[in-house]
This record gives C-alpha cells, sequence and structure tokens, in this order.
C-alpha cells in the first residue's frame, strides 16, 4: 500500500522529502472549493538536489541495456495501471475533471509508458548515412542528459508520461516539475518509480510554481527542457534555454478551428464540434474553440450545439452522471469570466452561456457566441475555458482564410461529406494535428505539437524519443587500425 504522506512530499533521489524549508502549497478541489490536503513545495535547494541526484544518476542510465529501461517503463505502467481506481479518483477530485475523463488521462498516460518501453526495447534508432569513399561513418543518438520537464495542470498525468516515458527510454535522467495547481496524480510516478526499482535518482519529482520553474530551466547541470504551457511561460522558458544553448520542446497554447460543410450529418457534426470544445471544461491546448460554418447550415447547427451545452450536467466529477466539470483553478475561472465581460463589451451575439454558476465550486456554465468578427478578442485570444465562438463561411477559400487567421497552429479540425473537398482544405490547413471526419484521436505512436505561437518540437512517437537525443557522428578511414604505442619513453 502506498503511502498518502509520502505522495505529498517531494520525491528526490529515491526518497520522499519534505520541503528544505518545511513549506506547503494548499491544494483546492475545484468541484467543491474545499481543500484537499497540502503537498510539499520545493525551493531552490530542493530543486538544485533533484537536479544533482538526476546527474549522478546519468552515466549509469544513459549506459542502461534496452531490455533495462524497457522493462522500467512496463513496470512504471503496470503500477500506474495497478492503482486505476484511485489515480483516477485523485485526478477527478483536483482536476475537477468528470471520472470517465480521469480515466482517459490515466489509460493515455498507461499506454505511452508502454510504447516507449516498446521502442526502449528496439534500442536508440540508428541514423542512416552514406559515407564518403575510404571512410566508415557512424552516427548515432546519445541522451542529452538531465531533463527538466514542466507540465501544467489540464492533463496532469498524460501530459507527464508524454515527457517522462520518452525521456526515459532515451536513456535520460528526470526532473518533473509537476504543475502547483494538481500534483496529486504526477507524484504517484514516485512510487512507480520505486516499484520499477529504478536507481536512484533516475525520476525526481518536485512541486512548485513560476520561481521554482525558472530555477529549474536555468540550472547548469540541465541538458535539455521540455516545457508545456501558456506562451508567457513558453517565452521565459526559452529565454532560459537561449542563456546556455540547451535543446528546447515548447508545446504552448492554441485557438483552433473547426471547419463544418453543408453536406454532412449535422447530428454527427454537432457531437464532435460540442466534444472538441467542452471535454474538460475546454482547457484543451487544442480545443477547436473556433467553429468556421458553412453558411447554409450554420442556424441548424447553432440551434443543436445550444442543445448539447445546455445539456451538460455539472456536478461532482466522481458522479457519472456529471459530464461538464468546473474550471480547474481560481485563475482560470477569473480569465473566463474576464472574456465574458469583453465578449458583453465587445456586444458578441451570445447564444448560451455567459456565466458563472452561483453556489461552491468554480463553475461557468458552457457558452456560445454566434457570428463573431475575426476581430474580435474571443476569436483571437486562448481563452481555455468551455467557450466557442463561430463564423459563417460561403465558399471554401473563405472558410480557410477564417480557419488560418490565427497565430497559433496546433490542431484543426475538418467535417465534411466530400471526400476530395475535405482532403483539400486538410492540405491548407498549417496545424501540427489535422483531423478529417473525427473527433480529436491522439495516440503514442502518432504526433503532438505545433506550428507559429503553438511552439516547437514534436511529443509522441519517435520524434517525441529523439527530442531526448542528439547526433554523434564517428569517422574514420576504413582500413585504419589503431598505431602501435611508441616504445619511446
Ligand atoms: P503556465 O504556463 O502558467 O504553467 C505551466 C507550467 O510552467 C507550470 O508547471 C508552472 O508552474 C510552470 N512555470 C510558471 N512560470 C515558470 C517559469 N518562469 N519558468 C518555468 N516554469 C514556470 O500554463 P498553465 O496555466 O499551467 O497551462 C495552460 C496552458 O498550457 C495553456 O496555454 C495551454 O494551451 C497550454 N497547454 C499546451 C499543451 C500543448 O500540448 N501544446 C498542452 C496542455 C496545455
Amino acid at each position: 500500500m502506498t503511502s498518502l504522506v509520502a505522495e505529498r512530499q517531494l520525491f528526490i533521489g529515491n526518497h520522499w522529502r519534505d520541503s528544505s524549508d518545511g513549506g506547503v502549497i494548499s491544494i483546492v478541489q475545484p468541484a467543491s472549493g474545499t481543500t484537499m490536503g497540502t503537498v510539499a513545495s520545493a525551493t531552490r535547494d530542493d530543486v538544485d538536489m533533484a537536479v544533482s541526484a538526476a546527474h549522478r544518476a546519468f552515466a549509469d542510465w544513459s549506459q542502461s541495456a534496452s531490455e533495462t529501461r524497457a522493462h522500467a517503463l512496463d513496470a512504471i505502467a503496470d503500477h500506474l495501471e495497478g492503482r486505476r481506481a484511485e489515480l483516477v479518483e485523485r485526478t477527478a477530485r483536483n482536476n475537477g475533471k468528470p471520472i470517465a475523463e480521469a480515466e482517459a488521462d490515466l489509460d493515455d498516460a498507461v499506454a505511452c509508458y508502454r510504447y516507449y518501453g516498446r521502442l526502449a526495447a528496439d534500442g536508440l534508432p540508428t541514423v542512416p548515412v552514406e559515407a564518403p569513399a575510404g571512410c566508415s561513418v557512424r552516427k548515432e543518438r546519445l541522451p542529452l542528459g538531465v531533463a527538466a520537464l514542466i507540465v501544467p495542470w489540464n492533463f496532469p498525468l498524460t501530459t507527464a508520461a508524454w515527457k517522462v516515458a520518452p525521456a526515459l527510454a532515451a536513456g535520460c535522467t528526470v526532473v518533473l516539475k509537476a504543475s502547483e495547481v494538481t500534483p496529486f496524480a504526477e507524484l504517484a510516478l514516485g512510487s512507480a518509480a520505486l516499484a520499477a526499482k529504478l536507481p536512484e535518482g533516475v525520476v525526481n519529482i518536485v512541486v512548485g510554481g513560476p520561481e521554482c520553474g525558472a530555477h529549474l530551466t536555468q540550472h547548469a547541470l540541465v541538458g535539455k527542457i521540455s516545457f508545456t504551457g501558456s506562451n508567457t511561460v513558453g517565452e521565459r522558458v526559452m529565454r532560459a534555454a537561449a542563456e546556455r544553448a540547451v535543446p528546447v520542446t515548447l508545446e504552448l497554447g492554441g485557438k483552433s478551428p473547426i471547419i463544418v460543410c453543408a453536406d454532412v450529418d449535422l447530428d454527427w457534426a454537432a457531437d464532435i464540434v460540442a466534444g472538441s470544445i467542452f471535454t474538460n471544461c475546454g482547457q484543451v491546448c487544442s480545443a477547436t474553440s473556433r467553429l468556421v460554418v458553412e453558411a447554409d447550415i450554420a442556424e441548424a447547427l447553432h440551434s443543436r450545439l445550444v442543445a448539447r451545452a445546455e445539456a451538460l450536467v455539472m456536478g461532482d466529477p466522481l458522479d457519472r452522471s456529471t459530464t461538464l466539470g468546473p474550471l480547474t483553478s481560481a485563475a482560470q475561472l477569473a480569465k473566463v469570466e474576464q472574456y465574458f465581460a469583453i465578449a458583453a463589451e465587445e456586444g458578441l451575439r451570445r447564444l448560451t452561456g455567459g456565466t458563472r454558476v452561483s453556489g461552491p465550486g468554480q463553475f461557468v456554465t458552457p457558452t456560445i457566441y454566434a457570428d463573431v468578427p475575426p476581430t474580435s478578442r474571443l476569436w483571437r485570444e486562448e481563452i481555455f475555458g468551455p467557450v466557442l465562438v463561430t463564423a459563417r463561411f460561403s465558399f471554401t477559400a473563405e472558410a480557410l482564410a477564417l480557419a488560418q487567421d490565427t497565430s497559433f497552429g496546433l490542431g484543426a479540425t475538418v467535417l465534411c461529406g466530400d471526400g476530395e473537398r475535405a482532403a483539400r482544405m486538410a492540405a491548407a490547413l498549417r496545424a501540427g494535428n489535422v483531423w478529417v471526419n473525427t473527433g480529436q484521436v491522439v495516440f503514442p505512436g502518432g504526433s503532438w505539437g505545433g506550428f507559429g505561437a503553438s511552439g516547437f518540437g514534436r511529443e509522441l512517437g519517435l520524434a517525441g524519443l529523439e527530442a531526448f537525443t542528439s547526433v554523434r557522428q564517428t569517422l574514420a578511414p576504413s582500413q585504419w587500425t589503431a598505431p602501435r604505442p611508441s616504445s619511446r619513453p
């Protein structure tokens, strides 16, 4: 039985520890506003200790056999899976997400550890090379060292898995900085590391806010930074990485479009549009928060979307009848309410929602604003809440112009009965993930990342593992033999 006290501390060098100054962070349950308990809050000294532990462990872990890494990743997956009900409950309570979504979060994380376990079993991929005449050349991938992994609060188990699993598979050791808002599920990774018998220092977990994160990104012994979060913080992380030329992966925000053509089944389309903005209360980086709908069906689709929004059931995330949770943090609630006020100032046409729900918890009503001009702040800025804005188009080029009218490039969806037209639209969209006639399917062997302001670098798949490596090329004459050591003193 894992000690719940342990999983409220920092995990450094295979030991659970209190913060060096005894500081704690109080964690709030967003559905009730009550506290869920406290976790240790990492100081700069704690971060230093975690990075040092990871640095000491790197020499051996980077040389470990591929089977060792594969076995460890599988054992982490086994541990998380074995505690499924408990970790799902923790995620649902800490994030406020409905229990079915918390289950998906855990299942996705487990699948990710298993996937990278399989990749690790194959060893690091070699890089094909055409050698110059008379030479033998070998190119190989080497792990980058201590990986600083910084994650947000919206999918704690999954975003951590997308970084921890490929980093370990590549031979990096890690310091994971869990979000100060939702650390409870990720802290179980410490117990998973112990269960997997990982050597001391291979996995370290600290919890803290901006100061803790900033100190980690500036640490001289960090060899790779992988960051998922907002654009504002991403810019700071990139500056820190630039100071020491540390490779960095940035998974940032989005304002993704969903184009719906007139020839689709309206109920099918409404389900996909609603699911892609109201899941996790809209706190999804790839949420398709801008609907671009063909004019002929705009009214009919709007009315179906309003019906779906108003049918969502808000309540206790652990109650299976709940289909819309609260916003996860008080700061996020304040931000969404600010956009309700901006919408009122801008005179946007509200079809439904736009209010905070009175009573305990950080609930807002699912919201739709129709025929929003592209100059509106609600059209241009990431809200990260259950807020959909819509615009109409009359011809394909207009749909694409509206969809592409953004600095972001994370996701995009096309729903269209005409396969050829759908393919043409998909080919014109500049986004890291384009979904055609489907909801947002994400899988470990796939690819995740953005264009433009949504960041750069890719997670998942082989690219996700390669991001934790760099290439060493060794060249020698084909016939070369080492000169004999000189006999002279
Ligand atoms: P955030 O940027 O406020 O925080 C992200 C993480 O960075 C947290 O762990 C935070 O403690 C840490 N941090 C804060 N200041 C730091 C600093 N100066 N240096 C280093 N770390 C620091 O983001 P958030 O509010 O937690 O998450 C929401 C944002 O994340 C949204 O913009 C969303 O689009 C984005 N996101 C992107 C993806 C993706 O895959 N592209 C996935 C999930 C979330």
